[in-house]
């Protein structure tokens, strides 16, 4: 018995107690912040070295809903582009996902875009369906650990489950590839009314780095409403559960 309890005392607490609050390394890339004085060469050459084709034009801005994160365009140019630790960057505005030159402010959840319905019906429980539309894995490995001992988000009634007849919304990852369009629509219409639909990560929101690649089918997305945007490459499970939580108003 003593040797247990001292092997508990050395693990220590296992999970985040504060979702919310919880502060990530320095090292973590979450919303990006760009200098108010980068230059017109700067643009250019960020523009044109951005794999993801991230960077807006006229207004300039990075669209993290293309970004992957690979903060080449922080090594070159170190001082006028950066990566916070902000993991708060969910939202279900997709003009919030666009971070121009000199905006240090967070991402804004907008509340008049939220479906009354969502959270009358869902704040206290909320089943999703995930479907992985062509992604790698790395989402969905990260959707993983948001219900694992760490950050145990079904402590606060969210859930993934096995069956869409079950669940309350649909958790899409990777860019929706023509073979996954018709079984994601599926899923879709078996989920009973009313359904929410999150996107996660930036093959989901953008097409990510497959946009042009001719095998695409995103028809789902101009048929049926988005209600959380959840940029990442992957996302992090604290920029999933606290946009969830901001959806459902949590
Ligand atoms: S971190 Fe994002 S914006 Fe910067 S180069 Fe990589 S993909 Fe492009």
């Amino acid at each position: 018995m003593l040797q247990e309890y001292k092997i508990l005392r050395q693990h220590g607490i296992q999970f985040v107690p504060d979702l919310k609050g919880a502060i990530l390394t320095e090292l973590f890339r979450g919303r990006p912040e760009i200098s108010a004085d980068i230059t017109k060469e700067e643009i250019k050459l960020v523009s044109e070295l951005c794999p993801a084709k991230a960077f807006e034009t006229e207004p300039f801005g990075l669209n993290m809903g293309k970004c992957i994160f690979c903060k080449e365009c922080h090594f070159a140019c170190p001082s006028k582009i950066k990566f916070t630790n902000d993991y708060k960057i969910a939202t279900n505005d997709p003009e919030q996902l666009v971070v121009k030159p000199g905006a240090t402010a967070p991402v804004i959840f907008n509340e008049s875009l939220v479906r009354k319905e969502i959270r009358k019906l869902f704040k206290n429980s909320l089943k999703l369906r995930q479907v992985s539309a062509a992604g790698d894995n790395c989402n969905e490995m990260e959707l993983n650990a948001s219900g694992n001992v760490n950050f145990d988000m079904g402590r606060y009634g969210i859930e993934f489950v096995a069956s869409p007849r079950h669940a309350d919304g649909v958790v899409i990852t990777g860019p929706i590839s023509k073979n996954m369009a018709k079984a994601l629509e599926i899923t879709y219409k078996a989920i009973p009314a009313p359904r929410i639909v999150v996107l996660v990560g930036s093959d989901a929101i953008s097409g990510g780095l497959f946009i042009n690649g001719g095998v695409l089918n995103r028809e789902f997305l101009i048929k049926y409403p988005v209600d959380l945007y959840v940029p990442g490459n992957p996302a992090h499970p604290l920029t999933f559960i606290n946009g969830i939580f901001q959806l459902i108003g949590k």
